[in-house]
């Protein structure tokens, strides 16, 4: 999502948030590796980990069929090189100044892989975290009213009215561990919008199916 999106709620103005969490350890969980193939090998690895990737628009035809494909799950590994190459890469797009963006998608750069990056506007600080095969596991009957916009989806920005008010979330983190955490407001709303991606869905959709209505 972009940033001018929080500029505008920032005006509307949003209540504090609250939010819960509990941690399972997979410590005991076998290392694998990615399995990264050499395309994306070839992607993560070909600039450093300062080097913003190009992030993927439905403007290009190439690029649009892409970003309607379903995402692998990947495996948290820490002691994995590409997997931490891509994380910082992937952070580094998002807070580029060409984007400026609240939160991204691995699809969005090429890669098909369950990985997002988040801003968390419901946290001290505003911090960008990164989630590993992230899936909502419930949703709230009380939707919300968002303004969105995408670094995929140029000059275009939308409101839309169906996206669920709060979301119960399950996601792994790098070190291995597996949380579940209750998530609301604005927040969540880019959880919604970034976990999309990673199934092949963008906000314009939502848009589509309200129309339709
Ligand atoms: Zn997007």
């Amino acid at each position: 999502m972009t940033r001018s999106i929080f500029y505008l709620l920032s005006l509307i103005g949003f209540s504090l948030l609250t939010s819960c969490s509990t941690t399972r350890s997979l410590a005991t969980a076998p290392k694998m590796t990615n399995h990264f193939d050499a395309a994306q090998n070839q992607l993560i690895m070909s600039a450093d980990i300062l080097s913003p990737m190009r992030v993927w628009k439905i403007t290009n035809k190439t690029d649009s069929l892409l970003l309607r494909k379903t995402c692998e799950k990947v495996i948290p590994n820490p002691a994995d090189p590409v997997l931490n190459h891509f994380v910082k890469r992937l952070l580094v797009t998002v807070r580029d100044s060409m984007s400026l963006g609240v939160g991204i998608a691995a699809p969005q750069v090429g890669i098909l892989k369950n990985i997002i990056w988040v801003q968390r506007f419901d946290k001290e600080g505003f911090p960008f975290e990164v989630y590993l095969n992230p899936v909502i596991k419930k949703y709230t009957d009380k939707k919300q009213d968002c303004p969105e916009g995408c670094l995929s989806i140029p000059d275009r920005s939308e409101t839309t009215t169906n996206r669920a008010y709060a979301i119960l979330l399950e996601y792994d983190k790098m070190d291995g561990t597996h949380q579940t955490e209750l998530i609301e407001d604005f927040t969540a709303v880019i959880f919604q919008h970034e976990i999309d991606h990673l199934h092949g869905i963008l906000f314009l959709d939502h848009l589509a199916k309200e129309m339709k209505k």
